[in-house]
């Protein structure tokens, strides 16, 4: 089956009890049994639950791979994903990815003996040149957050099959329907379905997959161990949100390339950064490993800290909000809110500058989304 059809159908079937057509929330914590031990695959909910079940199975076939778990949220999946690791272990990690998974990183893993390199990976040589005996893993976001800079995925997979090392895609941005990992060799997919994936604004979730069935098996007892796991009725939101996926992504796309072209035009604005304007340095391999470009923009507006604030104070159909890739367009201030985690020698080195603004451009009708720009940057 195609994507389309996938997003409606995959991981689903009418409930055998009663014929629902919608898979139910199976809103309970434990299941009961015949006989000590024996029971129908379910026993408890930290472990399984039929609504996850049937979601984790959806977003595997979306990605196209075998096994997928579901999270309580895109960070619990990477600290699941971290414990895999061992004392002493390397990870190199892009250099400009979201701000919690850095955090994530830098607080907590350190401390439990785990060591990072952050690096540009869209610099020629800078992978091969991270490496040291001690590196198990890389991981990266592509396009990155928030400066989106498009890392080629076929170049990191080979060299990072060369060198044995485990190739990690945080692939919220594009989601499967634009980008998809696997197909360039990468070993692991997590999202956070907190964004595109779901939708709406509604629900914090995270997902891991991998056509590996021994990791799978190993972050699977991670998971039920730790106990990051996603309640049923999220379960059911995502699942519900994920239905209208591609049709969503297919809007995202069209508005961002309209607005990304709208302000490149303004006068107003000092730069645009999208990854399917020609001018973005990595064009040619966004336009090589991306089906779309997506809905997210980051804008430097003129007028540094000041501009940036009146102009994001002024907008009315946007909204100042953290988080993206809702139906509704949102813009952000990396500096200021998601960024602000970062330190400020840390930003301006990354380029992150006081007049970036990032909007999370949504499925509104696109002439109300440049009216309302427009009117902000008057
Ligand atoms: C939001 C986000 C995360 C973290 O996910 P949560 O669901 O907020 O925990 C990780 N990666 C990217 C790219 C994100 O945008």
């Amino acid at each position: 089956m195609r994507l389309d059809t996938l997003a409606i159908h995959a991981g689903q079937r009418p409930d055998v009890a009663t014929g629902a057509v919608t898979t139910p929330v199976y809103q309970t914590a434990t299941y009961v049994q015949a006989a000590p031990g024996e029971h129908k695959g379910w026993a408890y909910s930290r472990g399984e639950n039929p609504t996850r079940d049937a979601l984790q199975e959806n977003l595997a076939a979306l990605e196209g791979v075998p096994y997928g778990l579901t999270f309580s949220s895109g960070c619990a999946a990477a600290a699941t994903i971290m414990h895999s690791f061992e004392v002493g272990d390397h990870i190199i990690c892009g250099d400009d990815g979201y701000g919690g998974t850095y955090r994530l990183f830098v607080e907590v893993f350190t401390r439990s003996g785990l060591t990072f390199s952050f690096v540009d990976l869209t610099a020629e040589g800078a992978l091969e040149a991270a490496i040291r005996p001690e590196t198990k893993a890389v991981w990266l976001e592509t396009p990155t957050n928030p400066m989106l800079k498009v890392t080629d995925l076929a170049a990191v997979a080979e060299i990072s099959k060369a060198k044995g090392l485990l190739t990690i895609c945080d692939n919220t941005f594009m989601t499967p329907v634009f980008q998809r990992p696997f197909e360039f060799g990468f070993d692991v997919v997590v999202h956070s379905t907190t964004k595109y994936l779901n939708g709406h604004s509604d629900v914090i979730g995270g997902f891991v997959c991998t056509p590996d069935e021994e990791r799978f098996e190993r972050l699977r007892r991670l998971q039920i161990s730790i106990g990051a796991t996603q309640g049923p009725w999220d379960s059911w939101l995502i699942l519900r949100g994920i239905k209208t996926l591609p049709i969503r992504m297919r809007v995202h796309d069209s508005n961002g390339r309209a607005m990304a072209s709208f302000l490149n035009e303004h006068k107003s604005v000092e730069k645009v950064i999208y990854p399917g304007l020609a001018s973005h340095p990595q064009h040619k391999i966004a336009a090589r490993q991306m089906s779309g470009f997506g809905g997210m923009i980051s804008v430097v507006v003129k007028g540094g800290l000041e501009g940036s604030t009146k102009f994001i104070k002024a907008l009315k159909v946007f909204a100042l909000a953290e988080s993206l890739g809702g139906v509704e367009s949102l813009v952000q201030h990396p500096a200021l809110m998601t960024q602000a985690s970062v330190a400020p020698e840390r930003r301006a080195k990354l380029g992150i500058e006081d007049g970036l603004v990032r909007l999370s451009v949504g499925i509104e009708d696109i002439d109300d989304l440049k009216e309302d720009l427009d009117q902000a940057l008057a």
